[in-house]
Parts: C-alpha cells; structure tokens; sequence
C-alpha cells in the first residue's frame, strides 16, 4: 500500500535495525485518514472469507481494526494484555512475551467476547517475531473459536513471524513489509 509506505518514509523512524517508531500515525499520534484507508483495504482483501469477528490486541492495533471491522460490518474484540478489577466473568488468558518491552503480559479476553465455532480475523499494526500472534491463536483455541486470517499493517519481514503464521496455512497480508532498515533508511520487500 503506497500511501503506508509513504507515510513510514516521510513520518516513521528506524530506531535501530530491529525497531521501527511509527508514534506519528499509528500508535501514538493517529492519522485517521491513513488508518480508515488501511481498513478498507484489509476489508477488500479478506471480504467472502467467512469470518464472524475482528480481533486486535490492545493498544496500536485498535485504529486498523475500527476501520477494518467498519468496512467488513463485523464485531471487533480487543484482547488485554492487563486485567482489573471491573473485568468480571469468566476470563481466558495466556502468556506472551513483548517484542518492544521484552517482558510477559497476559493476554486476557472475556468469554462471551470470543465465542466457541468463531471465525476470526486478526488485525494488528507490527509483525515481528509472531509472538503476539501466536498469542491469540492460543487464546481463540480456548475459546473454540480459530483464526482464519491476519492483517498486519508492517511487517518485518526479516524476523520470524510471517514465517510462523505462513507455515500455519493462515491468510496473511501485511500492507507494508520491510525488507531491512537502518538509522535513515527503510527498505521495503516489494
Ligand atoms: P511480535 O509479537 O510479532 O514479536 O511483535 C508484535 C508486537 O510488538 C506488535 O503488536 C507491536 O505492538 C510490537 N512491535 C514489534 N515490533 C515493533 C516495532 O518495530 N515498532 C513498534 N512500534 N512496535 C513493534
């Protein structure tokens, strides 16, 4: 998507040559325009595929996954990675480790939002080392629900996880896939 990438060259910032900062538009401050026209375009690629439910991990995947569940006139979910104390029912949880904070949180979602024959689609803003990912399709094996689908809106594709999803057999489209990247320059696969 050339508008995404755009947007990564002109307002994203290689950290170092594993991290991308992207506070600019997606998770900190947010272009709405960019994410409503990620939506649409997650929308048109997994329309027909069948699924009940967009699923996202809070807190930078809920932009794409408003716009995607809006386009595709779906429920989203937004699975936790902290509980508290108004969080009452029963709750399915699992742990995962944090890429950019490189510590565990529970993944935690409340039954009655993931329900058991669910087909669901994940939508999140980084693919790294599928961890998170995985992550959510532990939870909605729990649930008895599975994910047929996972939309990424930037893919590393020099770590591990789009391996791990593809080898898996699911749908993966990730608007944008960095090649490489280093302080001032960010390559894209294609
Ligand atoms: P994974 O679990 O695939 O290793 O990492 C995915 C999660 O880590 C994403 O949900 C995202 O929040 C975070 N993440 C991974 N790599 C980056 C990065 O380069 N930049 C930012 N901002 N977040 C990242």
């Amino acid at each position: 998507m050339q508008k995404l990438k755009d947007a990564i060259l002109t307002r994203g910032k290689a950290i170092n040559q594993d991290v991308l900062l992207v506070d600019a538009f997606l998770n900190h401050q947010i272009d709405p325009a960019l994410m409503r026209d990620v939506g649409e375009a997650f929308a048109r690629h997994f329309a027909g595929g069948g699924y009940d439910r967009v699923a996202t991990i809070e807190s930078s995947g809920i932009a794409p996954a408003v716009f995607t569940a809006l386009a595709m006139q779906l429920p989203l979910v937004v699975l936790k990675k902290q509980t508290s104390r108004i969080m009452t029912g029963e709750l399915l949880q699992t742990t995962v480790r944090s890429f950019t904070k490189g510590t565990e949180y529970q993944l935690t979602v409340k039954r009655d939002f993931l329900r058991e024959g669910e087909k669901v689609l994940l939508i999140d803003d980084f693919l790294a080392s599928g961890e998170a990912a995985f992550g959510v399709l532990r939870l909605c094996e729990q649930a008895g629900a599975q994910v047929g689908g996972v939309g990424i809106v930037i893919e590393k594709a020099f770590q591990a996880g789009r391996k791990r999803l593809d080898d898996l057999g699911l749908d993966v489209l990730s608007l944008a896939r960095v090649r490489s990247m280093s302080p001032g320059r960010i390559d894209f696969l294609d």
